[in-house]
């Protein structure tokens, strides 16, 4: 095969792809996974990742991509499409990188997926695209996660990557309301298909949980923040410290604007109402995260979210607690454990996050469940937690196995810091936006019919509040879905004015 050079950009790496070959070529170049063990890029050893808040993972090389990319099966029904939230095209995309030919696989992946480099590294594609690799059993997963990172940073080095550039500028205006993951993907795609986009973010960064939720050494910040800019670029307006239903009304936004799409997220955190949760150093989890994230980007850390040289337990099991953990190693925490009612089988969060946990020094206290707060001596200060075991018992509605307390199993577990990670609610959204006419289901998050359209004309909604905490590739999924019924709704308007 003949090897040529991409042509250098001016702040191109040059990267070596091979000639495009024909079909047979093509064929007969992939399904390795017979001969080509599973690799991944190589992970910082734990000592030394522990130490910073850079990012764990390296990065294939050229060689290295191509040979992964061609243990793909090819399969008929290709499951690892049908699992992915987005339905990325992953096996063309694997067989052009496995030809060389990254521009186009970059092509062919960015068609489905605003953020390929953000989902390339945190999905838990253990759960999705890899978990249902057909070639899974018996000879291990494509690496489909880190040759998704790999197509889209060498995109971005190779200037490949774009802001958005609609065919036709239109007069419509659309206000999304919050900067996380699905607000701007719709923007994306609303500001490509021409529309006027303006986001209000209550914070004072864009980002949502992908700046202030995830820590660095999943995502890294600058990631973040050069889409932004590529958005900015494109004509998206960014406007922060603007919370609606505070700083501006929902209803201005309806008046002032011709569609509105509600992409805020879930953010009353989980408590457990146990004996001494009033003292101090029981914190929430989004609190601890994000004084350390902000703390990153260059704020001010506030000291009583330090954990350095502290005893530290977080509680509970989900992709926010591993966080907090790897987190609390990172400050320099004195030891810190996870405290979890179910076992390690049974753990929400993705088992490739417990393991990295596992991996930096972390204690997991399986099937144990908190049951109150102890003060050191007679003060305010938490100094201890008291823990029961649990007994995993009969399946029950959810399809989950009931933990039962297990009698006379009480233990102290000394601590200086507690995070509690129990997951999230919805806002009472129908307060926060001021309107009674905002349906909600009964667990509180925004109702949809008709896909993302709520109760209330020309208001849509995407993410997290309309699904409940979820994922980012969810999330990027949902707001692609509203930007495409924003279109179709200002389109039909538009007509209808037209014809009055
Ligand atoms: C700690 C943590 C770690 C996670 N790790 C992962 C992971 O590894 N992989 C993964 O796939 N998912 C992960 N998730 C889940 C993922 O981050 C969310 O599912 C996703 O961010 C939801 O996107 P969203 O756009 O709906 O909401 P968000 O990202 O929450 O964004 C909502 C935005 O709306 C803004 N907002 C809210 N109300 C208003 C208002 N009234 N006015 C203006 N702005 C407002 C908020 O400030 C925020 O910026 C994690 C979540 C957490 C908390």
């Amino acid at each position: 095969m003949v090897e040529k050079k991409l042509p250098a950009r001016k702040t191109a790496k040059a990267v070596n792809v091979v000639a495009a070959p024909t079909p047979t070529v093509i064929k007969a170049a992939m399904q390795r996974f017979t001969k080509l063990s599973k690799s991944m890029p190589t992970k910082r050893g734990a000592s030394s990742r522990g130490q910073d808040f850079n990012e764990i993972y390296g990065e294939f090389n050229p060689a290295e991509a191509q040979a992964q990319a061609a243990r793909c099966a090819q399969c008929g029904v290709p499951f690892c499409q049908v699992h992915c939230p987005l339905h990325n095209n992953i096996p063309d995309w694997l067989m052009l990188a496995a030809s060389g030919r990254l521009e186009e696989a970059y092509q062919v992946s960015q068609a489905t997926n605003s953020f390929p480099e953000i989902c390339g590294r945190i999905c838990p594609q253990d759960r999705l695209c890899e978990g249902n690799c057909v070639i899974e059993t018996g000879f291990e997963s494509v690496s489909i996660g880190a040759i998704e990172k790999y197509i889209t940073d060498m995109a971005f080095e190779q200037g490949w990557v774009t802001s958005p550039e609609p065919r036709q500028r239109r007069d419509s205006r659309v206000a999304i309301v919050g900067s996380g993951p699905a607000g701007l993907a719709a923007a994306e795609s609303l500001c490509s298909l021409g529309h006027q986009v303006t986001v209000f973010e209550r914070a004072d960064r864009v980002g949502g949980l992908l700046i202030y939720g995830i820590p660095n050494f999943k995502l890294d910040k600058s990631l973040v923040t050069r889409r932004t800019e590529l958005l900015a670029a494109g004509g998206v307006e960014f406007k922060t410290n603007m919370a609606v239903g505070k700083e501006i009304s929902l209803a201005e936004l309806r008046s002032d604007y011709d569609a509105v799409l509600l992409a805020t997220g879930v953010y009353r955190a989980r408590t457990v109402e146990l004996v001494g949760r009033s003292l101090e150093g029981i914190v929430p989890a989004l609190d601890y995260l994000i004084a350390n994230n902000r703390a990153g980007l260059g704020d001010r850390l506030e000291k009583s979210l330090d954990a350095k040289g502290k005893r530290v337990i977080v509680i509970g099991g989900g992709d926010t607690a591993m966080d907090c953990v790897r987190t609390a190693v990172r400050q320099e925490a004195k030891e810190v454990t996870c405290l979890y009612r179910r076992d390690r089988e049974n753990m929400p969060g993705s088992q490739r996050e417990v393991q990295n946990a596992e991996e930096e020094g972390v204690h997991f206290e399986w099937l144990s469940a908190p049951e109150g707060f102890m003060a050191v001596g007679s003060g305010s200060r938490v100094g201890a937690v008291a823990a029961h075991r649990i007994h995993l018992g009969v399946v029950d509605g959810s399809g989950r196995q009931v933990p039962t307390p297990i009698a006379d199993s009480r233990f102290i577990q000394e601590a200086d810091l507690v995070i509690e990670a129990l997951g999230f609610d919805a806002e009472d959204f129908a307060t926060e936006f001021g309107t009674r006419d905002l349906a909600v289901t009964r667990s509180g998050t925004i109702q949809t019919r008709e896909g993302k359209a709520t109760s209330l004309p020309g208001v849509f909604a995407a993410g997290d509040n309309v699904r409940g905490a979820s994922l980012v590739v969810w999330a990027i999924r949902d707001g692609r879905d509203a930007a495409t019924e924003i279109h179709s709704y200002l389109q039909s308007h538009s007509r209808s004015l037209a014809a009055e």
